[in-house]
């Protein structure tokens, strides 16, 4: 690992921030550092803090602890991240004989010495409790390798050499902070304490020193295990081949329907998946040593509100679903079995009253398919999945060098119902389509963006698919920017070849667990008249109007059944199936043939619990953003048969309606987001969409 420390770099941050004092904006500069280094923190982990006398509004110097506000991240951190505390009083907590949680979390609310401050990381103590001025904290890999083995305080003894103490496993949070400080003084010429199962505390007195320290003991680590590992701990074969995408994507599917659930609020709980597929990765999943890393618990407490302690292995992807769902639904059966014995077991032991959280994995590994992490969010997933990466090399190396040695039920359980450690995670289960994913077919135009746009506010995470990839890129863009990176993808494919529209299902489900909601929105018209229409031109509608909205159900179908929670397709019909008109040929009667094709799938799939619905919508023109490409084709031939400009035309589209109101794309969404909502028990409908025209009233 490279020590990144650059002067200028530092210098450069203490410019960026020249209301704040130095010591602080350099504190900012190598917690970045750190923060960026996955092999030392991930996702809000390690803490690191500057202590500093600042003059007080009367002029009074005071000691200011300067630490980590809790659960940020510390590669993106910036001064406002810090907690300042009144160090001179929270010092002498130390000498309390008690100090519970609740006491501490108050004590150190009422001590910021600034009202906007974040709540102090959980090690706050700790750092105040060492006498120096930086002190950083991380849970670098090459440190747990050597602290999770058997023998592992010799071996950190050995490795890192006489500039370190070992503290075996102690609870974090005050009894930490008390136990450091007491062998920091023992042995007060140290420059790092290792915590067993933990990590590694680094202090100096000023940002460099204690940053080079972190990153030389880390390094001592690495190079001792390469130096004394006993075995290649990993040697299969892996590549991934077209068969191991639709592989993958059929476990996953598997995966994300076994572990949907109901919550005690009776909704429908779907997880979305995140999986990974490095070369390295994919050798462990074939290997021997497998079974063993799922089977034993996290390589540091901190990651087990993310992940759980323990993973569920798939040792074996059989060809058929059948037998795959047999092992998949098996596999999450006893997992949720010993997650309830744990539990049970650790609230009889400890006599504590506390809420089971859900029984659940969150970590698979699956033989020639790789990591699936699960998260209710997709943010959720990602984290976990990157915890879950580096949970399996660590493992596979201490494995190899000997044994791995996690910490005990007893102990991960107190990390995992710590109310401190909740705290971190979101209960809040978002909009009324969180958990769901949604595929958007057509979304460069703007229909498909309305919807898209309304399923995102709605919580979905929401695939768009065009075959026009700049318009959809630029929806996705715009998308992206509204609302979060990880709530939208988009996967380019053509509706009229089935081949076409499968691959794109597959990446899919690759890329987010599968689909609940699809929405067949991709159409194209033309306006001529029959004796005019051309036999291509009536084949090329048909092929994506009417073939595309059957490959699309079709597709969908066989992932519906293997996720088994039900789902909804939603057509996105005309106006025009009951109220056609002349010169409109082609468009109307292929969207009737969608129309009709959509009642037939309400007939057969109601068994999976997939409801079928249909919009019919009269003419939606987009706004500026994004506009409608079928508009911007036919409209000029429209206005010219009407004699009518642009503004004509929308004005006599509003004006035909009973309502006399301009038909938006919104407007579309919100119905498929009360479709996708299933709060009606409802298959088969069509729900117009034109502010009433007598003509289309379904019948
Ligand atoms: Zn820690």
């Amino acid at each position: 690992m490279k020590n990144l420390f650059d002067k200028s770099d530092a210098k450069k941050i203490v410019q960026t921030f020249p209301d704040v004092p130095e010591a602080l904006a350099l504190r900012v500069y190598t917690s970045r550092l750190i923060g960026r280094e996955p092999g030392l923190v991930l996702h809000g982990g390690g803490n690191t803090s500057v202590k500093l006398k600042i003059k007080n509004i009367l002029g009074d110097e005071e000691e200011v602890l300067f630490v980590k506000g809790s659960g940020r991240d510390l590669s993106t951190i910036d001064p406002e991240g810090f907690a300042g505390l009144d160090l001179g009083f929270i010092r002498k907590f130390r000498h309390l004989a008690h100090l519970t949680d609740d006491e501490m979390q108050e004590q150190l609310s009422i001590r910021k010495v600034r009202a906007n401050s974040p709540d102090p990381s959980v090690e706050a103590l700790l750092h105040a409790f060492l006498p120096h001025r930086y002190v950083d904290h991380t849970h670098a890999d090459s440190i747990l390798v050597l602290t999770n083995q058997k023998d592992g305080q010799n071996l950190v003894k050995q490795a890192l050499g006489s500039g370190v103490v070992v503290l075996p496993y102690i609870m974090p949070g005050v009894p930490l902070a008390k136990g450091a400080i007491k062998l920091y003084e023992a042995h007060s010429d140290v420059e790092a304490i290792v915590v067993m199962n933990h990590g590694i505390f680094t202090f100096g007195d000023d940002a460099a020193a204690s940053y080079s320290r972190m990153i030389d003991y880390v390094n001592r680590a690495e190079i001792f295990m390469n130096q004394n590992q006993t075995r290649v701990p990993h040697s299969n074969p892996s590549g991934a081949s077209r068969d191991d995408d639709i592989k993958a994507a059929r476990v996953v599917q598997f995966i994300r329907g076994a572990c949907a659930h109901k919550d005690k609020k009776g909704r429908l709980r779907r997880f979305y998946t995140e999986i990974r597929r490095a070369p390295d990765i994919l050798d462990i999943s074939l290997s021997g040593d497998a079974g063993e890393i799922c089977r034993t618990g996290a390589i540091t407490p901190d990651h087990v509100i993310r992940t759980k302690n323990r993973a569920v292995h798939i040792g074996h992807i059989p060809e058929t679903d059948e037998a795959l769902q047999k092992i998949v639904h098996e596999a999450v059966d006893v997992y949720q079995k010993a997650y309830r014995k744990y539990f049970l077991s650790q609230v009889n032991e400890k006599q504590v009253k506390v809420e089971m959280l859900d029984p659940f994995p969150r970590i698979f590994l699956a033989a020639g398919v790789g990591i699936v992490a699960l998260g209710l969010t997709r943010k959720s997933a990602r984290i976990a999945a990157d915890i879950a990466e580096h949970t399996i090399r660590v493992k596979s190396l201490a494995g190899a060098a000997g044994g791995y040695v996690p910490i005990s039920d007893s102990h991960a359980f107190d990390m995992e119902y710590w109310r401190l450690q909740q705290k971190k995670v979101s209960k809040d289960p978002g909009g009324p389509l969180t958990g769901q994913v949604a595929l958007v077919t057509g979304a460069g135009g703007a229909i498909g963006f309305g919807i898209a746009d309304t399923l995102m506010a709605a919580g979905a995470v929401v695939v768009i698919s065009d075959i026009d990839e700049p318009r959809l890129k630029k929806v996705h863009s715009i998308l992206a920017e509204k609302y979060h990176e990880s709530q939208i993808e988009h996967v380019v494919f053509d509706v009229t070849e089935y081949d076409s529209v499968e691959n794109g299902l597959t990446e899919i489900s690759q890329r987010v667990g599968g689909i609940d909601t699809v929405v067949p929105n991709a159409g194209i018209a033309h306006v001529a008249t029959i004796e005019t229409l051309a036999p291509e031109t009536f084949e090329k509608v048909i092929a994506v109007n009417l073939m595309g909205v059957f490959n699309i159900i079709k597709a969908s179908i066989p992932i519906f059944k293997r996720q088994g929670t039900g789902g909804n397709i939603i057509l996105v019909s005309s106006k025009n199936v009951f109220d056609p008109g002349a010169a409109f040929g082609a468009y109307s009667a292929s969207k009737a043939g969608a129309h009709q094709l959509s009642k037939i799938a309400a007939l057969e799939l109601a068994d999976l619990g997939v409801r079928v619905n249909m919009l019919n919508p009269d003419a939606v023109f987009g706004d500026q953003e994004v506009s409608s490409k079928m508009w911007d084709l036919i409209g000029p031939d429209r206005m010219k048969s009407r004699g009518l400009d642009p503004e004509g035309l929308k004005e006599y589209y509003r004006q035909r309606n009973l309502l006399k109101i301009s038909v938006q794309a919104e407007h579309v969404g919100n119905a498929v987001v009360f479709f996708a909502g299933e709060s009606v028990p409802t298959t088969g409908a069509t729900l117009p969409i034109d502010g009433g025209v007598p003509a289309a009233f379904p019948r």
